[in-house]
């Protein structure tokens, strides 16, 4: 949906990023173009075994007939080919750590779950992210029944302020902290007002024909939720971001009773996070950080400076609770990470005395053996407080000696370079350094094979379908599935956009599906700041083009009638070379350029057109051939 708004202003500080968990968040792919399928050119079903020929949208239906809106009618056989299908659609987060979106559709009804954001790659240059691309919706709005939030992570929910006002406003369900962070976000985007209801993971919504609830589930932030859809055609479950964990931080355990439960009654298809599949074993319980954290806590002789993600609130609980407990006052430093405390404190997940948490100015008033700092920018970060810190440009805060750092998250791989150099300079002023490779001091929020496993052993689905993670990241989701005896065409392994087909097999009564190899627009859509969906991918190369190699402005005066050129070239640089130091360069061009427009036809008028594609296509060759550069070039023609 292209030029939406209301333009938000760019966020006060872009620190909080989703947190890997302890994930390799491998960078995203390169943008892929996906073209939608014209209408009555669908090729056969790859999965499929029945052949059909008429549209899944039509309102035909071959076996029964099915009500819309006045709740689930589950004893009619649904329509088999031929007639209405529940469609399954991931419109983000299939190819990409990020910007996780799914659509369920069925007739007039349409729910969705999450609407995240993606950081952008490095060849992205002035993008601030990339949100999921809504053209499906456009003219379907009145469809829209609800969006379903699983947990409060920007990859998650942090494209809703540009997409909910353009979607026709849906509401946003969301448990207490996501819906405490959603709205905070939202202060952000005063024009874009926004619905958001609390719900618990006991509630149960009708949204249309789809019957909605949930399971408790662990992650790194509290109040994750995996989302149950009751559909005409089966029961769809989405497990969100999650882990089991045994021993959570301020949770109960994933209630493994209401999954076996869900289980019990019959999944037709399970979506699965993928971002930890593939590796062995089960994921490390977040309270066994928190002994470990102890431990360092105990023994710092001075100050303890942590740096963390600032929406894995159960890590920044654990540290805030055990300085508590050790009489340590305790700082907070970070846009992000003063919000989330505030709203995790609101909300009673947090509980500490608020005499134990003083302003950072104050930091200097206690011993050292009695301060603990809390801040982000624990990936080096270049204005993030931990890098301010080390590098001595934080107004109060400078590192000692006796100083214990400890980096408590994960490196999102592209990252290494300026963690190990912040690292080193943390080294450099002989700060005692603890990063997780040598200390159990992080636990991701993802669950790894053995619990992929056991989900898969409690919900007994028809059909598995990897999400959440590069698409090498889903193939070893489907191992684990395949592992278990799952069927490789009973395990889909999608891409972003494509369309996911369930019906009623009217002999059984039972839900079948099929991948169909159709898609819908799932290109990037790009928020820079000052607007959404209005720069491309021209606009990116340009950006590309700019930074790499500077840009040449040659202004040129010509005679109307002849198209002679007037006078000499004016040429202007910028980010190319230093135009003092390199004065022959510039007249060298200045003659290609002259010898470029000498053989205009002086019988015809100037073609302006005519002369910028000359200046560019010679002085472009002309350059490269003298610097291996090539500079943008921007021809100007003034006609006298
Ligand atoms: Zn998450």
């Amino acid at each position: 949906m292209g030029n939406f708004k209301p333009r938000g202003p760019r966020p006060p500080n872009s620190n909080n990023r989703p947190p890997s968990g302890g994930a390799p968040h491998p960078a995203g792919p390169r943008p892929a173009s996906v073209t939608p399928r014209p209408a009555g050119s669908r090729p056969p079903y790859r999965g499929g075994n029945q052949a059909r020929s008429s549209n899944p949208m039509s309102n035909r239906s071959a076996a029964g007939t099915l009500k819309t809106h006045e709740g689930l009618v589950s004893e009619q056989t649904f329509a088999g080919p031929g007639g209405e299908h529940v469609r399954v659609i991931v419109l983000g987060g299939l190819e990409e750590v990020g910007r996780n979106c799914t659509l369920i559709e069925y007739k007039n009804d349409i729910i969705i779950i999450d609407l995240g954001l993606q950081f952008p790659d490095e060849d992205m240059p002035g993008v601030d992210y990339i949100i999921p691309n809504m053209a499906y919706l456009k003219g379907k709005e009145k469809n829209v029944r609800g969006v379903v939030i699983t947990h409060g992570h920007y990859d998650h929910i942090g494209a809703i302020p540009h997409i909910i006002p353009a979607i026709g406003n849906p509401i946003v369900y969301a448990l207490p902290i996501a819906a405490g962070i959603i709205n905070k976000r939202q202060t952000d985007y005063p024009g874009s007002k926004i619905v958001v209801k609390n719900i618990t993971v006991q509630s149960e919504l009708q949204l249309g024909i789809f019957k909605v609830h949930f399971f408790h589930i662990n992650h790194n932030i509290p109040d994750s939720a995996g989302i149950v859809v009751e559909t005409p055609a089966g029961t769809i479950c989405h497990t969100g971001d999650w882990k089991f964990d045994y021993h959570p931080v301020g949770a109960p355990p994933a209630d493994l009773h209401k999954i076996a439960q869900v289980g019990m009654n019959g999944v037709m298809l399970l979506m699965g996070d993928s971002t930890n599949a593939g590796q062995p074993g089960q994921q490390t319980s977040e309270s066994v950080i928190g002994e470990e954290l102890r431990t360092i806590l105990e023994k710092a002789k001075g100050r303890v400076i942590v740096g963390t993600f600032a929406s894995l609130l159960s890590r920044v609980k654990q540290l805030m609770e055990i300085s508590e407990s050790l009489g340590r006052k305790i700082a907070l430093e970070g846009y992000s990470m003063k919000t989330n405390v505030e709203i995790a404190r609101e909300l009673g997940f947090i509980n500490i005395n608020p005499k134990s948490i003083i302003p950072i100015e104050k930091v200097g008033d206690y011993a050292p053996n009695k301060v603990t700092i809390i801040c982000t920018g624990a990936q080096g970060e270049q204005r993030a407080a931990m890098s301010r810190i080390a590098n001595d440009e934080h107004r109060f805060i400078h590192v000692e000696r006796d100083d214990t750092i400890i980096f408590s998250s994960s490196v999102i791989p592209g990252n290494e370079n300026t963690v190990q150099r912040l690292k080193d300079v943390l080294y450099r002023k002989r700060a005692r350094v603890i990063h997780k490779d040598m200390m159990d001091i992080h636990a991701g929020g993802h669950a790894k094979k053995e619990d992929v496993k056991l989900m898969l052993s409690l919900f007994k689905p028809k059909y598995y379908m990897p999400i959440e993670g590069n698409h090498f990241l889903l193939r070893e989701n489907a191992e684990v599935a395949y592992s278990m005896g799952w069927k490789e065409e009973d395990v889909f392994v999608a891409d972003n956009g494509q369309i996911i087909e369930f019906w009623k097999d009217a002999a059984t009564g039972l839900g079948v599906g099929a991948m169909t190899p159709e898609k819908i627009p799932s290109d990037y859509v790009f928020v820079d700041g000052l607007g959404v969906g209005d720069i491309s991918q021209v606009v990116l190369r340009d950006r590309q083009a700019l930074a790499e190699d500077g840009m040449i402005v040659v202004i040129t005066q010509v005679e109307k009638q002849t198209g002679r050129l007037v006078g000499e070239p004016d040429i202007v640089t910028r980010g190319f070379i230093h135009t003092k130091e390199n004065k022959e360069l510039i007249v060298e061009a200045g003659l290609a350029i002259r010898k470029a427009l000498m053989d205009i036809d002086p019988a015809s008028m100037a073609d302006p057109n005519g002369i910028k594609d000359k200046v560019r296509e010679e002085l472009g060759k002309f350059i490269f051939v003298k610097t291996q550069r090539r500079p943008m070039i921007l021809p100007v023609v003034i006609e006298v």
